[in-house]
């Protein structure tokens, strides 16, 4: 997360929220700074964040220190957002946790360098309402645990990822992801997302190489 130049004088500042959960007192802080400086627009992104945008770059660091965080935490290229539904706690179609799969998995990887941005999804049923399949590392909850699938976009050139293995449970797909994106890492042009790496790579090569 942090701040980037948008058209013209707009940046944007993300004052956190993760996987969309939010507390009272946070958004309360959110509604505080936004008023204070006029942000012309506040937005629940698509990654389930909240977005200021429209206020002038020099109002940035200002901004930050109102909300009492630290300025736009700079990160190597990596996992750009990790998404989670409510999950089996919270959703009666649920089957498995997101939310705690979300925070184990942010903990374990998150800071981890990657040659290009990586999205993910996590989803607590097959519903899918995080559009695990279209997500450059995308999980999902049935009855006997995760399937984990990799190398999907929902760009302009989509591509729906490779199902890697079912039936994980929470330290297994965590692994999992972890030999997949060191992997990808590894075998990656500068810039390039997993669909189009899984495009160019052989599924089979790529699923002995992470033990599959
Ligand atoms: S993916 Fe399943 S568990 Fe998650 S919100 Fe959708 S229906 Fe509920």
């Amino acid at each position: 997360m942090g701040d980037e130049p948008q058209q013209g004088r707009s940046y944007n500042v993300l004052p956190g929220t993760k996987m969309g959960v939010v507390t009272v007192d946070h958004l309360e802080k959110i509604a505080e700074v936004a008023r204070k400086h006029e942000i012309p627009l506040v937005k629940v992104t698509s990654a389930q964040r909240i977005a200021f945008a429209g206020h002038p770059p020099e109002k940035v660091a200002e901004i930050w220190r109102d909300l009492g965080q630290a300025a736009g935490p700079k990160k190597p290229v990596g996992i750009h957002y990790i998404k989670a539904c409510p999950g089996v706690l919270w959703c009666k179609y649920g089957r498995q946790d997101s939310l705690a799969l979300g925070d184990k998995l942010e903990k374990a990887l998150f800071s981890m360098p990657l040659p290009a941005k990586t999205k993910v999804g996590i989803s607590g049923c097959p519903m899918n309402c995080c559009e695990s399949y279209i997500r450059d590392l995308g999980i999902f909850g049935m009855k006997k645990g995760w399937t984990l699938v990799f190398g999907g976009n929902g760009g302009g050139v989509p591509r729906i990822g490779d199902v890697m293995a079912e039936g994980l449970d929470d330290e297994q797909v965590i692994e999992l992801a972890g030999r997949c994106l060191k992997y990808f890492a590894e075998h990656a042009r500068k810039f390039e997302r997993t669909g189009r790496f899984m495009r160019r790579t052989d599924l089979e090569t790529f699923k002995r190489a992470v033990g599959l």
